[in-house]
């Protein structure tokens, strides 16, 4: 048996291969930062400082939520610039540990998991309460594509596993039987919101934080899996810590397949965001010039995925079968204000792909790019004012 695994580190740093318009950009590409991300500096961090003189940019590297975390700062001094680094690792690293990591106990969705099937349900928090609503109704409009309550099926094909070096062994696709039983637990149609003392709730437009707090009940042996999301809710949070800090001028942080632009650079000209060429992941298949703050989220089948004897086992599910989507989308950017719906709309478009994504993604005012299995591209009019090749 043949078996090839990309790793999450060496996919992801591909996709770093962004962004961000520095004066050395090259060919439109921003080079990594110098060191990469394995540099180590005296505290610890992982990081490097390839500060240009006053106002930056600054750029560190690190990880979280299983992937690269890059960032390049724009601020007064050098020390701004860190510190902002250091509160944005802290906050990723605390929303994976309290918020939304399936495996620590510590976290709200592990123990929303381990309540399904009781009576009393789990009382959300204010912030899980908006990202549910918000994943319901985008269940409801991607007519089921989109589905966190998929996280028995993915973890039958032990997704995470495919980015630990140590697992590229032993990869067997999931028998039917198995693959059966743990869809009969998944489906939102199943999960029951419940506002404190009110009736069932179905939804919010957008994810902002709601102030309220949603019970939430689940069959037994429904699993929550906000791995779609995860990324794009990381990129929220980061836009509110900008919010508050007044002292960065411009960013550009990079999560995986989530990138975000926020300000912008002392010498005014726009942000140039990388689309990474799904047939060869060292390239770009072109840039988005960003004015100000945008989130673009990414995914495809060449993010996280196993080859067994020549077949592509990939890490976007088809709810409807439970295996990896099959799809003549390669790869679907989103461009949006919201990270959290663009990261969960780019998971929705790639299964639906390009003439649903499309409609999907205008009802969410967002813009699409789908790059296609035959190399062709196809874009909303709002991306092709951004996107050149
Ligand atoms: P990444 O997290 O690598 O950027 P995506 O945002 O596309 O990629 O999310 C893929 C992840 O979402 C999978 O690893 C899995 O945890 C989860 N997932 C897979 N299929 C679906 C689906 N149909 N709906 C919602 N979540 C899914
Ligand atoms: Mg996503």
């Amino acid at each position: 048996m043949k078996l090839f695994l990309r790793t999450a580190m060496s996919a992801l740093m591909a996709a770093v291969l962004l962004c961000c318009g520095c004066a050395d950009t090259g060919a439109g590409m921003a080079r990594q930062p110098e060191g990469g991300p394995g540099a180590e500096d005296g505290d610890g961090a992982r990081k490097t400082n390839a500060g240009q003189g006053a106002g930056g940019p600054w750029q560190y590297a690190d990880t979280a939520m299983g992937t690269v975390v890059q960032q390049t700062i724009y601020a007064a001094d050098q020390e701004t610039a860190r510190d902002f680094s250091a509160q944005a690792m802290e906050l990723l690293w605390g929303l994976e540990r309290e918020k939304i990591s399936w495996r620590l106990e510590t976290s709200e969705v592990y123990q929303a998991n381990a309540s399904a099937g009781s009576e009393e349900g789990f009382l959300l928090s204010a912030d899980l309460s908006a990202l549910l609503e918000s994943c319901t109704l985008l269940w409801e409009r991607s007519e089921g594509a989109f589905d966190v309550t998929l996280g028995a099926v993915t973890r039958l094909w032990d997704i995470d596993k495919w980015a630990a070096e140590s697992s590229q062994e032993g990869f067997e696709p999931p028998g039917e039987e198995l693959l059966n039983q743990a869809l009969d637990t998944c489906g939102s149609q199943k999960l029951r919101l419940v506002e404190e003392g009110s009736a069932d709730v179905r939804s919010a437009e957008s994810s902002a934080s709601r102030e309220s707090r949603l019970r939430l009940f689940m069959p037994e042996g429904m699993r929550l899996d906000l791995g779609a999301v995860g990324k794009g809710l990381a990129m929220e949070r980061i836009s509110a810590l900008l919010a508050e800090r007044p002292d960065v001028d411009g960013a550009v942080i990079s999560l995986g397949g989530s990138i975000l632009t926020y300000g912008g650079k002392p010498d005014g000209t726009p942000w140039r965001v990388g689309i990474v060429n799904p047939f060869d992941t060292a390239e770009s298949i072109g840039i988005l010039t960003l004015e100000g703050s945008w989130c673009v989220s990414t995914s495809g089948d060449y993010e996280r995925y196993v080859e067994v004897d020549g077949v592509r086992y990939h890490h976007i599910l088809d709810p409807k079968t439970g295996a990896p989507a099959v799809s003549d989308v390669r790869g679907v950017t989103i461009l949006m204000k919201d990270g959290l719906l663009g990261d969960g709309l780019s998971t929705a478009c790639f299964i639906l792909g390009p003439e649903k994504g499309m409609a999907l993604a205008a009802r969410y005012g967002a813009e699409a790019l789908f790059v296609m299995a035959d190399g062709r591209i196809e874009m909303s009019d709002g991306m092709k004012d951004v996107f050149r090749k």
